[in-house]
């Protein structure tokens, strides 16, 4: 079994993907061809934002937006503890400081109230300007985008969605990657709608805001002229080939995938629910996830490492995202970032485990999993 089988999608899409790639080829028009801002109108539509802008990847898709608000030495942005290093790599990049920000422990994304103590503090101690607030879709599911919101609102603070795992989500009937004043998402090719390589995008609603990402992305270019450079900017483009394979995976990803993998994680949660010691992930009245990845918490004390192990001899992947808080990855030893707050992340680094978990996994591979994952569990509390 695969933990993401990406072969299984290829082969129910082989033909459209096969045909959409030779066009490509047979056009030559590798960068920037039609199908880019053919894709770019599909998703903007889809998420129901005024612009999509495609890029290299969803790093380069942070450092874009961050680049556009002007963030540098001396600004504060907010970061959840949990997540992919991405997300507080952008802004460290650019000289500004990450603030982790610890997560609640059922959602597995930014906790409304440590974000406040946190912008307190850092006003309080006057050394940083509080600017922006990376709030992250993890494993699928968007954030509490009320209760954030309203954060950022009343510490007039811009908000960035990194949406890099959350595409496809939905919270009250809006789409992941319409909430932030820029939100950003990867295609990534193990992410919830990826690509056959790096691929990434950003969106936004302004549209001064979306002129200077373009522009950005292509050398600091003029709005037309790629050969008067206005501003600093990098090389940082969707490629056409890419964007081909793109299109039709879009399509098989709204019109069936989001159904199926939702589909998977109701299996598990069926016949996961009697072990009352597991942590199963949990979607609020009013969300919807992507599944981008099934992550439970395993009883306190569980050698994970061996739950691990047990399930591997049944031919079952597992992994762990994420292992390591982003204030104790080393990249940030002896910076002020090091210095958090963030217990339930600690404790979430210790617990976790993420399930196989996609579109294309039979209803008997789900109970196959939950069966080895019961019997793991069980063989440790009978030692
Ligand atoms: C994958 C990921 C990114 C980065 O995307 P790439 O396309 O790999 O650069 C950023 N943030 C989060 C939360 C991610 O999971």
């Amino acid at each position: 079994m695969q933990f993401r089988d990406l072969q299984r999608q290829y082969q129910h899409l082989k033909n459209e993907i096969d045909a959409s790639v030779q066009e490509v080829i047979s056009s030559a028009q590798f960068i920037s061809g039609k199908q880019v801002r053919d894709l770019e109108e599909k998703l903007a539509a889809y998420v129901g934002v005024r612009h999509c802008i495609t890029c290299g990847n969803g790093t380069d898709a942070l450092s874009i937006a961050l680049l556009a608000w002007g963030v540098g030495p001396g600004d504060a942005v907010f970061v959840p503890d949990f997540t992919f290093f991405s997300s507080g790599e952008c802004p460290a990049a650019l000289g500004a400081v990450p603030v982790f920000v610890d997560v609640c422990r059922d959602t597995y994304n930014m906790d409304a109230v440590s974000l406040e103590r946190e912008i307190k503090r850092v006003i309080a101690e006057g050394k940083l300007a509080p600017k922006v607030v990376v709030t992250v879709d993890l494993f699928g599911l968007p954030a509490e985008y009320d209760r954030l919101r309203a954060v950022c609102d009343e510490y007039h603070l811009l908000l960035l969605e990194d949406g890099a795992q959350g595409f496809g989500g939905e919270l009250h009937g809006k789409k992941a990657c319409s909430f932030g004043d820029i939100s950003t998402t990867s295609f990534f090719p193990a992410k919830p709608l990826g690509c056959y390589g790096d691929g990434g995008a950003i969106f936004t609603e302004d549209d001064e805001t979306a002129g200077l990402c373009r522009s950005i992305a292509v050398h600091g270019k003029n709005a037309d002229n790629k050969y008067d450079n206005v501003r600093l900017g990098m090389n940082s483009r969707l490629d056409t080939l890419q964007a081909a394979i793109l299109l039709p995976k879009f399509e098989a990803f709204r019109k069936y995938e989001l159904d199926a993998v939702n589909r998977v994680a109701d299996i598990y949660r069926e016949n996961l629910k009697d072990m009352e010691e597991l942590k199963l992930p949990i979607v609020k009245e009013g969300y919807y996830s992507s599944w981008a990845q099934y992550t439970i918490q395993l009883p306190e004390g569980t050698d994970r490492a061996q739950v691990q192990a047990c399930m591997k001899e049944q031919g079952i992947p597992s992994m762990i995202y994420y292992g390591k808080p982003m204030h104790c990855q080393g990249a940030f030893a002896g910076t002020d970032s090091a210095n958090a707050d963030c217990p339930v992340t600690e404790e979430l680094c210790g617990s976790v485990l993420c399930l196989p978990i996609h579109p294309y996994m039979a209803d008997d591979e789900a109970l196959t999993v939950a069966k080895a994952l019961k019997a793991a569990v069980g063989r440790r509390q009978s030692m």
